[in-house]
């Protein structure tokens, strides 16, 4: 082949706790986007070529460990998460990556920012700004208390970053156009937080930029972050991915589905069920036949030839309630 793939995907897990149904959605599409889609964008072809040919052409797709929380880590799950990809034919591209290795890069990025004076130290408490706002896209909205700079005798160890009214405006492959004033949504938002961690809205954006993913594949419960990244990847003058945001799978309270629960066991030995129920739960109307055979292999092989993003339902949220009426 002469030309690289162009297509970059990547499934960016936290190593919360072992991979259940509902990352495992994320996992499924962003490698059917990269497989199959990827394949017939870097050949500017139609979707339907055969499945050598496809291989050749397809896109890559990588595995980011999300690591930089480590109060919220389980142990182990890293290893777990790794072995139920690869039990399920999620072969990855390259090596795996983990955010823990990459603080240089991020430290690079605040300084730039500083630099260019987008970005400033606060020394509000999460109290004070709950006390203080309104309420936005996901909880209050930064009043913008230390944005003239920290009040005397006060700590500024966070940092955030500038935001403007000038709206943000993308289009979602499945939710369409999206505008949105951060400064009224959101306010100056978290980059470092003030225990010393890493905001993911930062690290995310400079590690799909080093890693030069073209399209982002995850569930609809980061539809909102999209701005926000979109945002800094000006700020740094990196370029902005395509976006794709899938349904996240909630339980019968309508509650995400957490590490541990989940109707639909990723056991093994019930891989090609559930690879058929995650189509299924992403509407792609895979054949019950499919489901009944309990085939892996099968399976994939359907799901590499008729993977359609334009069946994927635009709902922030799906239940699998459906799922047991089959
Ligand atoms: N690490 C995030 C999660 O596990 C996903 C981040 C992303 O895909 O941008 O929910």
């Amino acid at each position: 082949m002469a030309d690289a793939p162009r297509y970059v995907g990547r499934f960016a897990p936290s190593p919360t706790g072992p991979l259940h149904f509902g990352s495992l959605l994320a996992a499924v599409a962003s490698y059917l986007q990269a497989k199959h889609t990827g394949a017939a964008a870097n050949v500017g072809a139609v979707a339907n070529v055969g499945a050598v040919l496809r291989t050749a052409i397809a896109g890559t797709w990588h595995v980011r460990i999300e690591d930089l929380d480590p109060p919220r880590e389980a142990p182990g799950s890293v290893a777990s998460i790794l072995s139920t990809l690869d039990r399920f034919g999620l072969h990855w591209d390259g090596e795996v990556t983990y955010q823990s290795r990459n603080h240089e890069r991020y430290e690079a990025a605040l300084e730039r920012l500083q630099a260019d004076g987008h970005a400033y130290r606060c020394a509000c408490s999460r109290k004070e700004v709950a006390d203080s706002s309104v309420l936005g896209l996901e909880g209050p909205v930064y009043p913008g208390t230390c944005r003239q700079g920290v009040a005397d005798g006060k700590d500024g160890r966070a940092w955030r970053v500038r935001t403007t009214h000038t709206p943000i405006v993308f289009d979602d492959a499945v939710f369409g156009h999206i505008v949105q004033d951060l400064e009224a949504l959101t306010g100056d938002f978290v980059v470092k937080r003030a225990d010393g961690h890493w905001a993911y809205q930062l690290a995310v954006v400079v590690d799909d930029a080093a890693d030069g993913i073209t399209e982002v594949v995850r569930g609809a419960d980061l539809l909102d972050s999209t701005t926000r990244q979109i945002h800094l990847q000006r700020l740094l003058g990196l370029p902005t991915p395509a976006y794709l945001h899938l349904p996240v799978a909630v339980d019968d309270d309508g509650k995400k589905l957490s590490k541990s629960t989940g109707a639909i066991p990723l056991d093994a030995g019930n891989e090609a069920i559930a690879l058929w129920a995650v189509l299924a739960f992403l509407g792609q109307a895979p054949p019950p036949e499919l489901r009944d055979a309990g085939a892996l292999d099968t399976v994939w092989e359907w799901a590499l030839e008729n993977w359609d993003p334009g069946r994927l339902p635009a709902a922030r949220t799906r239940g699998l309630i459906w799922y047991a009426h089959e």
